[in-house]
């Protein structure tokens, strides 16, 4: 499982361009036709004929969901010029202007909230420009409640498309934080440090470098044999706070009980021990509050380099030796891996 999978926007966006532009490859064409051989509007017949074409191709990408942003912003362009532009030059009588309201709901699903807002209200400013020149030249007073019912009703099906998608985006966002966050601290759980580590798979180059530091509270279970499990709560809470002051919100995860990981990205490990003695000197000189008592509580860290293959799985199993061997040691460290690159280097250098 991974932390993205509530995130559908992709998705919808996917399947809007797919159906949208199968219907609109074959319309285009059919219009292309009309306006060459019926109408002899040989400008629009070429619009038609390259919206057709581009919308087969759109079609292509995204029902094998190759496609990428920009697809969708060249389809829409071309959608919006070929309609626009019907409107503009067809006679008032054929009706092109219903085509108008399709906009808002097709710039909201395909483009979202931010462009989508943008789009609706250049295109009724141009549509309208367009529809009042030729009301105009006809019969303007007649025709003013056609225009004031195309006004009205764009707007309303704008309005719904704009409360669709902010209810629909915020949704998404909700179920994504709830999916990658641990409830009692709000750090990022166990499921997000898998979703960073795939997203460090997938891009990495030879540059990038990830230290994982493993973090344990000491002697933590007396906190709540002795102050009660509320108590505990509040120090993990409190810690989580403390950590992130250090060491970022982005890079801390909860994945246990009193477990905690951080990713350093592009840190070496020098500056990875570093940051681990920070955070070790940081929580040995803080005091936690327990009614009228204050208490001090320590931490030990295990830190471990990735090495090219190494599985998320491998790099925890090496930072938690290290942990185990602070604990050992007696607590309140910080200890590094030893990779069998850095033992190679060591035998090397005796
Ligand atoms: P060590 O120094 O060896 O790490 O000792 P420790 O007592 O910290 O280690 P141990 O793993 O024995 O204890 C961890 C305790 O953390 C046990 C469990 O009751 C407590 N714990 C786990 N999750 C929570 C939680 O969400 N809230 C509270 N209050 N306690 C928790
Ligand atoms: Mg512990
Ligand atoms: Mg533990």
């Amino acid at each position: 499982m991974d932390v993205h999978i509530f995130d559908n926007s992709h998705t919808l966006r996917a399947s809007v361009l797919t159906g949208v532009s199968l219907f609109m490859s074959v319309i285009a064409l059919c219009f292309a036709v009309f306006h060459f051989h019926v109408a002899g509007k040989y400008f629009n017949a070429v619009l038609d004929l390259i919206l057709s074409g581009y919308s087969f191709y759109s079609y292509q990408l995204a029902k094998k969901n190759k496609h990428k942003k920009h697809h969708i912003q060249i389809f829409v362009y071309l959608f919006t010029l070929a309609a626009s532009t019907s409107i503009y030059i067809q006679p008032i009588e054929h009706g092109t202007y219903v085509w108008t309201m399709l906009f808002p709901i097709f710039f909201y699903s395909l483009l979202g909230i931010k462009q989508g807002r943008t789009y609706c209200f250049a295109v009724l400013l141009v549509h309208l420009a367009s529809i009042y020149h030729k009301v105009d030249a006809n019969d303007a007073f007649e025709s003013l409640p056609t225009f004031i019912n195309l006004v009205a009703c764009y707007v309303c099906i704008w309005i719904i498309a704009h409360i669709y998608e902010f209810n629909r985006r915020n949704i998404e966002n909700s179920l994504t934080y709830l999916a990658s966050r641990d409830s009692l601290t709000g750090a990022h759980n166990r499921l997000s440090l898998t979703s960073t580590f795939k997203h460090f798979e997938t891009h990495k180059d030879d540059e990038t470098t990830l230290c994982l530091l493993f973090i344990d509270l000491d002697y933590f279970k007396k906190v709540n044999d002795q102050y009660g499990h509320d108590a505990g709560d509040k120090v993990l809470m409190e810690t989580t706070r403390l950590l992130s002051q250090v060491v970022g919100d982005d890079n801390l995860y909860r994945i246990g009980g009193e477990e905690f990981c951080v990713t350093l990205f592009d840190h070496p490990i020098e500056q990875a021990e570093q940051v681990g003695e920070r955070v070790r000197s940081m929580m040995s000189q803080h005091l936690f509050a327990f009614g009228d008592k204050r208490i001090h509580i320590t931490l030990s860290v295990g830190i471990c380099e990735y090495s090219d293959g190494d599985k998320l799985s491998d790099l925890l199993k090496l930072a938690d030796l290290q942990l185990y061997k602070a604990k050992e040691n007696g607590r309140n460290q910080v200890r590094l891996s030893r990779t069998s690159k850095d033992l190679t280097e060591d035998i090397s250098t005796c």
